[in-house]
């Protein structure tokens, strides 16, 4: 396994994740969050996850059924991670906050329909 660093944009959220394959399984969300923040995620179990910051920055958004919870900075605004509503022992992280990591053109991004449940 490999770890991953990432952060919001003003670097006040901080966080990193282990898992053996960065690229495999992302995925975009079609719900009414998701389409609105236009980002790409991975899912990580729980515990390979750690947020490397305080939380005194972390914002948190809850909606609908209110089991996801989406965290972002509340200084720069940006999405750095949530707890998934489908399963809330996995977490998703927004790939575009994780440093270092470039998605080739030909790669496979699935698409969740998170639609259905909004
Ligand atoms: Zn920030």
């Amino acid at each position: 396994m490999e770890t991953y660093k990432g952060s919001c944009h003003c670097k006040k959220v901080l966080f990193s994740f282990k898992t053996s394959s960065i690229l495999e399984d992302i995925y975009k969300c079609n719900c009414s969050l998701c389409t609105k923040k236009g980002i790409i995620m991975k899912s990580i179990p729980k515990d390979q996850f750690v947020l490397k910051s305080s939380s005194n920055f972390l914002g948190k958004y809850v909606w609908n059924k209110k089991i996801a919870k989406h965290y972002f900075c509340i200084k720069c605004g940006v999405y750095t991670h949530h707890i998934r509503r489908r399963d809330p022992e996995q977490i998703s992280v927004n790939l575009m906050c994780v440093d270092d990591i470039l998605i080739p053109k030909d790669t496979v991004i699935n698409t969740v329909d998170g639609a259905s449940h909004d």
